[in-house]
């Protein structure tokens, strides 16, 4: 499995003015190929290389870079298209698409560029990393990480490196290929997970994973939000967008959290774990309006995800499975009525008269699915 592995960087200040000379450099090439790739209608990988690789080398770019430049337009055009055929630009024809459609893609001046083992080079018992610039190479920048991240770096890393600058700071996005530990049988069946709001997870354990400090967080963002937008100065929009970025933050440490406590718990007690399919959410596609629901959604994914990889490494199974009346059927009896829910908190069957918190009922229905989707599937391989 792949991972992604963030080392911060600590450059001087003349290496630091070479990475951003060489950011603006690669970017500034960047839009060239995207323009290129727009005039032509060329945007396959070899294509647009083969078409602006002499040009990017004239702007002052070696080989490596060049080909990353071209290869990194290329993906941008791929990105778009998938976006534009799901949809997230609107329906064909409207004035947003036609927008997006009609002109070429663009970069920013900082950002991201990947680097490959020819241009960046890790001495890591040194703790620094000799990267090309604009300006030469420049060895010998210090790098920071912490030892669990230093482990995957010597271990495993491979191939291409991402050249990132944010919020002022550096950092290496290093991909590690970290081999499949190999699954563990789950031979005390699934640990079921209810994905939620107001509870961010509930297992079928009845462990509850309240939102409510990251709710609050988004209460009280939404209203600053709304607040900042009515101004739409331009120091406003700068607030917004940090705004955005540390509640993504928030919400993705605290997303770290539970998915570790919920992946322990099943590998402790030898179990899979079963997630509901939230369904076609892709991972480098951005979602469709609007803001909320977007939000939300996005968290769910996340969280999702996270479970997914720490599960891999863990050797923990994970099964996604239907999502229809989880939170309706009983889970003592199977009876599904909508007015088995009297409230958003509670749960009592209206034929059993079962009863318990809603969201644990519902990640035990997850939970007997799991099981049931995993014995079929496994009768059949034995059969086979
Ligand atoms: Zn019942």
């Amino acid at each position: 499995m792949k991972l992604t592995v963030q080392v911060k960087l600590c450059p001087d200040e003349t290496a630091a003015a070479a990475l951003r000379d060489t950011l603006h450099a690669c970017n500034r090439a960047a839009n060239h190929a995207s323009r290129r790739a727009f005039a032509t209608g060329i945007t396959s990988k070899t294509g647009l290389q083969r078409l602006v690789y002499g040009e990017l080398k004239g702007m002052g770019l070696s080989a490596q870079p060049a080909i990353h430049v071209a290869r990194k337009t290329a993906g941008a055009y791929a990105a778009l298209r998938e976006n534009l055929r799901v949809g997230n630009y609107g329906p064909e024809g409207c004035r947003r698409r036609r927008a997006v459609e009609g002109r070429p893609v663009r970069f920013r001046k900082d950002a991201a560029q990947p680097f490959d083992d020819r241009s960046l080079s890790w001495q890591l018992d040194a703790g620094t990393v000799s990267i090309w610039t604009v300006h030469g190479r420049t060895p010998g920048i210090a790098f920071q990480c912490s030892p669990a991240q230093l482990e995957l770096v010597t271990g495993y890393r491979r191939g291409e490196s991402d050249l990132v600058l944010r919020g002022g700071n550096w950092y290496l996005y290093a991909t590690c290929d970290i081999p499949d530990p190999g699954v563990n049988n789950p031979k005390n069946g699934f640990l079921g997970v209810d994905l939620g709001i107001v509870n961010i997870a509930t297992t079928s354990d009845g462990t509850v994973h309240a939102g409510k400090q990251l709710n609050q967080v988004r209460h009280r963002n939404r209203r600053l939000r709304k607040k900042l937008q009515a101004k739409g100065t331009k120091s406003a929009k700068r607030r917004l967008r940090h705004l955005a970025g540390r509640e993504a933050r928030f919400a993705a440490d605290t997303n770290h959290c539970v998915s570790k406590q919920i992946v322990t718990e099943a590998q402790r007690t030898c179990r899979g774990i079963a997630l509901e399919d939230l369904g076609g959410i892709r991972g480098r596609v951005r979602l469709r309006k609007p803001q909320r629901v977007t939000l939300h959604t996005w968290s769910f994914a996340q969280l999702g995800a996270f479970v997914a990889y720490k599960a891999v490494r863990a050797g923990v199974v994970v099964v996604h499975v239907d999502p229809r009346n989880t939170s309706r059927g009983c889970s003592a009896c199977g009876h599904i009525d909508k007015n088995n829910r009297p409230d958003q908190a509670t749960f009592r069957c209206m034929s059993c008269g079962f009863a318990e918190h809603a969201d644990v009922n519902a990640a035990r229905n997850i939970a007997a699915r799991g099981a049931a989707g995993w014995a079929v599937s496994h009768a059949v391989d034995d059969a086979a």
